[in-house]
């Protein structure tokens, strides 16, 4: 029988350490899927559940965003997987009368945790100027709240659209069709915050904002380098595919400032071996300091240049751009400096140019490790320079790989949910509408903060995420969002955000993937495009959570009919019927996407053409693929002061907290910790078990304070620090973005800590 949410409030945040594992997966993680599953679901539609995720005619997982295998195993998840769907399955209900017994103060005073775990809306619930408690209202009603809101606004940008990577193809095509036809393109995803550095680096570079490489490619590949990614917890079914490729004769490079178990050592559960001794993945760790990763690229191409005959200079003399500026800036590259900037030696880099002078074919996956830092994008285009001397563009086995966080992150973009959209799709939609979007770029997720703090924005609607927990700068975020005359969310289950609202709010429950959508024209499918661009569909097979759920796709289809009015020129009856109409449409206006229907009834789906990959064709400005030469930059630290980096824990998927554990880092029932590097410890005078306050400094003279963390001596990079987010997340400042891309550098904090006054 599945077990009750927790009653009691905060839960203890008492955290226990160990030592740290040096190996994942495995029974353990048998174990704890089961449990957590078992909890949430009971056994019965756990059996249903987690069988029926990731294959052919199932679901896909609403965890992160790596492909599928052709081959499907039985049991086709990871734990993470198992938990992310433990938590939309669960028989767990959050009812009116949760709301009529919690206030919104109530609420706010909770912990993400036990918020997450009180279980899945049920109802549309309204928060009406100057209540204390969400109250039910009718679907009706709350599209008229929100029309009468929007109709209010002096402006369409005074509106803002924000959605999270979990929001199906269909939906976001039709969420990004209705904003656009409202008039606006405010409309930031998570993107911003996550891989925006990688979509701005690689659109420059190659022509193509995404990864070239396929799960084939990482089976062909003679090196693989692993740079600012755990894939242990954060794409655990990426430890298969390192296995394969291991086994197929390749070796794996890992570059983190933590060394994770995930990268030590995998125990595949799929296999007796797995389950016994398990399969050693890194050949080597380079330990690099937070935000050295553009200097340890820079020196590769140095002595990648200065190898004779180690250049492919066929490659770079037919398909590059701007070879000479970037080998001179290359050739300038100082030992001193980079080590320095890495926090490596001499000897560590000099084993990785010799393995990279031994492979041909050289894959580079990275995650946020890389993306969330001032220098992020020269830092990534770095790689690119690093892929490009040696051709590993456009060859089986070979290219950039960055592995995206959320199912559908990077399928949102691809339908259109951008604030900066391309002139082409634009006219596209025209052309097929046959109304005029607006052309002015809107704002990010940054800027979208801005616009509330300032009072430009009005009314923010998101559909799915848990937006305050996940921007940076909390307590600005909260102030701005308070600040709304109306905050809209499309949710599965309550958050943070539900707690921190304008003067009016509405929650508006929605499916899960897990549960089937029935419409006019019977049981419908939607689809998800993965980290390597693979499209598929998705089909749910529980019985809705409560029959007041709308799907997304119907959300806005009955919001658009009841905003824009009969003079909207878009069928979104038609459209709220039958999704087939919509995938139609997309075919017309998206590139790859011809024949979308027929295409996608291939139970394995299909992979999006990608021009750098297919014909080493580089649609950029200069029609080939373009080397830079950016200056190396990496986060100077004050005498005393810690670079922090916000992360993952095991039991967590990016806001949303299953449990309290980190397992993998030896730590238990507790969230607020700090990992510390022993001799740092010392020199700050920090006992293991201590207790500090930290205490972010950044230009704006503005002290950021995240009270009450333990101290926990662990083999950090020196000088770099670790916590958890969203409790970190209010040290990040708002304005402290990457260059370019603006995504916030919630990777290079610089931090004071002081002994707390709070344990
Ligand atoms: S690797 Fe990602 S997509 Fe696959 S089961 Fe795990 S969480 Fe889900």
């Amino acid at each position: 029988m599945a077990s009750k949410p927790p009653k009691g409030d905060p839960v203890q945040d008492a955290p226990k350490v160990a030592e740290p594992k040096r190996s994942a997966a495995g029974l353990t993680a048998i174990g704890h899927s089961l449990r957590m599953a078992h909890q949430q679901m009971g056994v019965k539609r756990t059996a249903l559940t987690l069988l029926s995720v990731n294959q052919k005619n199932g679901f896909d997982c609403p965890g992160c965003a790596w492909p599928d295998p052709e081959h499907r195993h039985t049991a086709e998840f990871c734990e993470n997987g198992a938990k992310a769907v433990a938590e939309e399955a669960t028989l767990r209900r959050v009812t009116p009368e949760f709301f009529a017994e919690h206030t919104v103060a109530d609420l706010a005073g909770r912990s993400g945790y036990w918020l997450g775990q009180q279980g899945r809306l049920t109802h549309p619930v309204y928060l009406p100027e100057g209540g204390d408690r969400y109250e039910p209202v009718t679907w009706e009603r709350a599209f008229d709240i929100v029309a009468e809101e929007i109709g209010a606004l002096g402006s369409p940008d005074e509106a803002v659209f924000y959605t999270s990577g979990r929001t199906s193809n269909e939906a976001a095509f039709l969420y990004q069709l209705f904003a656009r036809e409202l008039g606006t393109n405010n409309l930031p995803d998570c993107s911003n915050m996550c891989h925006e550095s990688s979509g701005s680096a690689l659109s420059e570079t190659i022509g193509v904002g995404k990864g070239s490489v396929l799960l084939e490619d990482l089976y062909r590949s003679d090196l693989i380098i692993v740079a600012g990614q755990n894939p242990g917890t954060n794409h655990p079914r990426m430890l298969s595919a390192l296995e394969k490729a291991k086994a197929n004769g390749a070796r794996i490079i890992s570059v983190n400032p933590l060394p994770e178990a995930g990268l030590e050592r995998f125990k595949n559960p799929q296999t007796p071996k797995g389950l016994t001794t398990g399969a050693a993945l890194t050949d080597l760790f380079l330990q690099i300091r937070l935000g050295g990763d553009q200097a340890l690229f820079r020196i590769l191409n140095k002595l990648i240049l200065d190898t004779p005959g180690a250049v492919d200079e066929d490659f770079v003399r037919e398909h590059t751009h701007g070879y000479e500026d970037f080998a001179e800036a290359a050739r300038a590259a100082d030992w001193d400096a980079t080590l320095t900037a890495t926090g490596l030696t001499r000897e560590d880099i000099e084993k990785c140019l010799r393995m990279v002078l031994a492979s041909k074919r050289v894959i580079v996956c990275w995650a946020m490790g890389l993306t969330q830092h001032k220098h992020s994008v020269p830092m990534i285009r770095e790689i690119v320079n690093f892929l490009l001397l040696r051709g590993n563009i456009g060859r089986p086995g070979a290219g950039v790989c960055p592995v995206r966080g959320h199912s559908n992150v990077q399928g949102d973009r691809t339908m259109g949910i951008f604030e900066r959209p391309a002139e082409a799709f634009l006219d596209a939609l025209e052309k097929e509408f046959g109304f005029s979007p607006p052309r002015e770029h809107g704002y990010d997720v940054v800027r979208a903060i801005r616009a509330l703090r300032d009072g430009r924005a009005k009314v923010f609607f998101a559909m799915g995420g848990n937006f305050v927990s996940a921007s940076p700068d909390t307590e600005v975020t909260e102030a701005a969002m308070r600040r709304a005359r109306l905050t809209v969310h499309v949710s599965t289950k309550l958050n943070r955000s539900h707690a921190v609202t304008g003067a009016r709010a509405l929650i508006l429950p929605t499916l899960g993937r897990t549960e089937r959508d029935l419409q006019g024209s019977g049981e419908q499918f939607v689809t998800v495009e993965d980290s390597m661009g693979m499209v598929h569909a998705s089909r749910g097979r529980l019985e809705p959570a409560s029959g007041q759920l709308l799907s997304e796709p119907a959300i806005v289809c009955r919001l658009a009919r009841r905003v824009l009015g009969s003079g909207s020129k878009v069928p979104w009856e038609e459209f709220e019927k039958d999704y087939a109409t919509i995938r139609d449409r997309i075919a017309r206006v998206i590139p790859g996407f011809e024949d979308f229907n027929a295409r996608v009834a291939n139970p394995s789906g299909f992979t999006l053409p990608h021009a750098p990959r297919d014909e080493r064709r580089f649609p950029t400005a200069t029609g080939k693929a373009n080397f830079t030469a950016a200056p190396v930059e990496y986060p100077e630290l004050p005498k005393g002061r810690l670079l922090l980096q916000t992360l993952r824990s095991h039991d967590q998927y990016n806001t949303t907290i299953y449990g309290l554990d980190d397992r993998y880092r030896g730590i238990t029932n507790g969230r607020r910790v700090v990992l510390v590097n022993p001799e740092d410890a010392r020199e700050l005078r920090l006992a293991d078990g201590s207790y500090v306050d930290l205490v972010g400094e950044w230009k704006d003279g503005v002290e950021r304070r995240a009270p009450g963390f333990r101290v926990v001596h662990y083999p950090t990079a020196p000088g770099c620090a670790a916590a958890y987010y969203p409790e970190t997340n209010v040290l990040v400042p708002l304005d402290a973005t990457a260059d370019t891309s603006n995504t916030p550098a919630s990777k290079s904090v610089v931090v004071r800590l002081e002994q707390s006054t709070t344990d």
